[in-house]
């Protein structure tokens, strides 16, 4: 079943004279097992679009379904530096699972194997704001991970990335997304990131433009 269904779904932010539309009648689904790169220049409305799948925005028009999906079983990676500076990779790691409730005990063997996945549980114990920028992607990774979500949803992954690192970033986010059975979106305007997944979808100037091989979902 459809993980999440958008219908002319459009985003203005401010009014008036001041009105951005960033996102306009987009409609577009995310199934299981999907691995989907948002492509676009800069502007072009890909972070938006990602923010609605998400639930973080709210659309100004048309509708985001997700009829199965509970809050929890949505994860994000964020664009920028995410981490809490001042708590371990590992209390980061397993920071969401706590604060939902579960046990620690529990929470730490969730983290831990998450931390495996991504190949940095030889970091758990040190302070988030030592570590390199691919180490910091990688443990955001593994935070998304962690509480075992159906869809993972990553903004510009390896934008602030070498190409050797952000590459292998992006490994482990693909191989973490088959390990999980995650279905995966993934923001860029990096073609070469972009052919690493199954589906491209193009925006341009806020609107998605559907691959001809696609027709309209
Ligand atoms: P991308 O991720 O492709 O760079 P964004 O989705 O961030 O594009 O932005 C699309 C358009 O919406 C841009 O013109 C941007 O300035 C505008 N925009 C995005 N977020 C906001 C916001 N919170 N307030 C006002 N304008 C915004
Ligand atoms: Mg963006």
């Amino acid at each position: 079943m459809t993980l999440v269904r958008c219908t002319d779904v459009a985003r203005t932010f401010g009014r008036g004279d001041q009105a951005v539309v960033a996102v306009h009648g987009c409609t577009c689904a995310v199934e299981p097992g999907a691995r989907i790169a948002i492509t676009g220049s800069s502007g072009s409305g890909k972070s938006t679009l990602l923010h609605l799948l998400a639930g973080l925005e709210t659309p100004t028009d048309g509708t985001v379904e997700r009829p199965e999906l509970g809050a929890r079983d949505i994860a994000v990676v964020f664009q920028g530096p995410s981490l809490l500076p001042a708590l371990t990779v590992s209390e980061n790691v397993s920071l969401a699972a706590v604060l939902t409730g579960t046990d620690e005990a529990e929470a730490d063997r969730r983290a831990t194997a998450a931390m495996a996945t991504v190949g940095v549980a030889g970091l758990a114990g040190q302070l988030a704001d030592t570590l390199s920028g691919g180490q910091a992607q990688r443990v955001a990774i593994a935070r998304a991970i962690a509480l075992r979500p159906r869809l993972v949803l990553a903004d510009e992954p390896t934008g602030q990335l070498d190409a050797d690192t952000g590459a292998h970033v992006l490994d482990v986010l693909l191989a973490a997304a088959v390990e999980t059975g995650a279905a995966l979106v993934v923001t860029t305007h990096d073609p070469v990131v972009a052919g690493r997944l199954d589906e491209q979808w193009q925006m341009n100037d806020g609107r998605l433009l559907v691959p001809a091989t696609e027709g309209v979902r």
